[in-house]
């Protein structure tokens, strides 16, 4: 920020110096060199500050808390790329020519007809997509209605909302100990600078805006290319909550054999905290003991070994201990064959 103004002030400096007396006052001329100094200075002696031994011992002081921190960032990294590829069957390839009389320029067809994320389609079927976007996902991209999609939504939703709780726990914990820190200089730098001083202290930035949520598209172009319509459907959180709301109602769980299944939601996932208490049934550690621990919610006997979603397979366990057992994030899809 001060790094912004001060390029402001050198900008109005060089115009100043090229048209002298016409923008500036002697008075203004005073307060911008003066102002431009003192940001210098202040940049100057926040490098020498934070190169200095007094805080270079500070920060190894708090080292044992920075790496855990950056663990956890790791580990929330590692939720986000949780892959969403719930095509079931894999067609092969095929080439198309236009043997047609007119050379219809659907070029845009040939950019994206063996992107199995879009489908080409009749404007009628892209409007209809638009009315009932879920229905027509899973016609028109092979997703089946069965419990392995099930599961492998609800894995993904699973771990997408352990990321957002994690980032927000992680950042709060983050500023819980640059707090503690009772030298003088510390507390000027957290309230005039707080990312820098985080930097500096050797905290990771928690980065969630690149997640990549799963889009499907409908695509229309006509025939002579000059109308097209596009309806992008995105499975992010609250789209893919409702997606497992919608296959939930549709394989009827509750009259089914496995009438025990529950859904995996947002509140599902808090009760069954709830329950446990916000305890780590592995090691034991709650929030009582660390405010800001991730506590996530864990199939115990994972879904890729055919474990399900009901309260009975479902416990609390701090991240830590999630990121060991390992084994809950998705496997990564094969290039053919059931999910
Ligand atoms: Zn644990």
């Amino acid at each position: 920020m001060l790094r912004i103004v001060l390029g402001f002030i050198f900008v109005a400096i060089i115009v100043d110096a090229r048209y002298p007396g016409s923008y500036l006052s002697i008075k203004g001329q005073i307060a911008l060199y003066l102002s431009a100094f003192l940001i210098v200075a202040w940049e100057a002696y926040s490098f020498w500050y934070f190169h200095n031994e007094q805080f270079l011992k500070i920060k190894s002081g708090i080292k044992d808390h920075t790496v855990d921190c950056n663990n956890l960032n790791h580990h929330i990294q590692e939720l986000k790329r949780t892959q969403l590829d719930v095509n079931s069957y894999d067609y092969g390839r095929a080439d198309r020519y236009d043997t047609s009389r007119y050379q219809f320029k659907r070029n845009e067809w040939a950019k994206t007809n063996r992107d199995n994320k879009v489908h080409n389609c009749s404007a009628s079927v892209c409007k209809a997509a638009n009315d009932q976007p879920f229905k027509y996902l899973c016609k028109y991209f092979d997703i089946d209605d069965n419990e392995e999609t099930l599961s492998h939504l609800e894995s993904a939703l699973n771990n997408y909302l352990a990321a957002y709780q994690g980032k927000i726990l992680l950042e709060q914990e983050r500023d819980r100990l640059m707090q503690t820190l009772t030298d003088p200089l510390p507390s000027l730098f957290y309230k005039l600078n707080k990312s820098r001083l985080a930097k500096e202290l050797g905290f990771e930035s928690v980065r969630l805006v690149d997640i990549n949520f799963q889009t499907y598209k409908f695509q229309y172009i006509s025939s002579g290319g000059n109308s097209s319509y596009v309806v992008s459907i995105v499975l992010d959180m609250e789209n893919l909550e409702k997606f497992i709301q919608y296959l939930g109602s549709r394989l009827r769980f509750k009259n089914s054999a496995k009438g025990q299944r529950a859904l995996m939601t947002p509140q599902l996932r808090e009760k069954i905290k709830a329950r446990d208490k916000n305890t780590c049934q592995q090691c034991g550690i709650s929030v009582n003991d660390e405010p800001n621990l991730l506590i996530e919610v864990d199939h115990i006997i994972p879904i890729a070994k055919g474990g399900i979603t009901t309260e009975y397979n479902l416990q609390a366990l701090c991240w830590r201990c999630n990121r060991k057992k390992g084994s809950t994030l998705i496997p990564r899809v094969e290039s053919s064959g059931v999910i």
